[in-house]
C-alpha cells in the first residue's frame, strides 16, 4: 500500500529525516516509534502531500508522490492537529465545512456513529472534553472514505480510559480494510495496536519489525529484565478502581 524508499528531508543544513526506506501492507496498522525530534511527523508528513521531501521516492496505492500528488490526497485521510478547528462551530457544522473540502456528501450522523460521538452532534466542538476532541478529529479522517489514515500522537493527553476507547476505534476502522499509520510514544500501546512498527532515531529507522519479534531478538540478545514480582502495575490499579467506562468531562 506504501512504498517508502531513500527518503531524505532537510530543514536548511539539517538533515532531519536521513535516507529512509520501509513499505506498509494494505490492511496494517504501521507504528512509527522514536524520541521527539527522530523524523517521525516529518515522515508522516511527506506522505501526507503536506511537505515537500528534498530527496527519495514515495509511492501510496501504486500513485507516484511526485507525479500524481492529487490521487494521493484523494485517497489518504490526515488528522489535522485539534488546534485546526473553528472551537466555535457545532460538530454538524464542521463536518460540513470538511465534507465541502473533500467535495463530497456526508451523512454527518453516520460519520458521528462511527467514532460515538452523535450524541454531541449539536455541541460546539470547544465544548468537548480531550477524548473527544481526538475522536472528532479522527472521524474528519474518515470523510472521504479513505484507503490510509495518518494518525500524529493520536492519544497523546488523554486518561486511560479514553486511550482505550480510541484503541478500540482504531482497530475498528483497521477492521474495516483501512491502513493505518500511528505516531505514539506509548510502547503499550504500540505492542496492542500495531502489526509491525518502525523505530525511528535522529532521522534513520533502527530497527523495523513486528513487536513480539522485536521483543523475542532483544531477549535472545541475553537482555533480562529485573523480574516484575507483582502481577499487576499502577495502571492495573487505576483502571480497576476507575472503570473502563468513559468520563467525557
Ligand atoms: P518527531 O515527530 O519525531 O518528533 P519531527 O519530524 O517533528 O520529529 O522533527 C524532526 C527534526 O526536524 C527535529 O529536530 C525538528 O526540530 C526538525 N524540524 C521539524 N520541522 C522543522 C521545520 N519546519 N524547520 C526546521 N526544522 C524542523
Ligand atoms: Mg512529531
Amino acid at each position: 500500500m506504501i512504498k517508502v524508499s531513500q527518503l531524505k528531508k532537510s530543514y536548511g543544513s539539517f538533515e532531519a529525516v536521513k535516507g529512509i526506506s520501509f513499505d506498509v501492507q494494505e490492511g496494517e496498522i504501521f507504528g512509527l516509534l522514536g524520541p521527539n525530534g527522530a523524523g517521525k511527523s516529518t515522515t508522516l508528513e511527506i506522505m501526507e502531500t503536506l511537505r515537500l521531501k528534498s530527496s527519495g521516492e514515495v509511492n501510496i496505492a501504486g500513485f507516484d508522490l511526485d507525479k500524481q500528488p492529487d490521487e494521493i490526497k484523494k485517497i489518504i485521510g490526515v488528522q489535522l492537529q485539534t488546534s485546526g478547528f473553528y472551537p466555535g462551530l457545532k460538530l454538524l457544522e464542521l463536518i460540513d465545512l470538511f465534507g465541502g473540502l473533500y467535495n463530497r456528501k456526508v451523512d454527518p450522523m453516520e460519520l458521528l456513529s462511527k467514532v460515538n460521538l452523535e450524541e454531541k452532534a449539536k455541541s460546539l466542538y470547544k465544548s468537548l472534553s480531550g477524548g473527544q476532541k481526538q475522536r472528532f478529529s479522527i472521524a474528519t479522517t474518515l470523510i472521504n472514505d479513505p484507503k490510509i489514515i495518518f494518525l500524529d500522537e493520536p492519544t497523546t493527553g488523554l486518561d486511560p480510559q479514553a486511550r482505550r476507547n480510541l484503541w478500540d476505534l482504531i482497530k475498528n476502522i483497521r477492521a474495516l480494510g483501512t491502513t493505518v499509520i500511528i505516531t505514539t510514544h506509548y510502547m503499550d500501546e504500540a505492542e496492542y495496536l500495531c502489526d509491525r512498527v518502525a523505530i525511528m532515531d535522529a532521522g534513520r529507522i533502527i530497527s523495523l519489525d513486528h513487536p513480539d519479534r522485536l521483543i523475542d531478538q532483544l531477549i535472545a540478545s541475553g537482555f533480562e529484565k529485573k523480574k516484575e514480582s507483582k502481577g499487576a502495575n499502577l495502571e492495573d490499579v487505576f483502571i480497576q478502581m476507575t472503570g473502563r467506562v468513559l468520563r467525557e468531562d
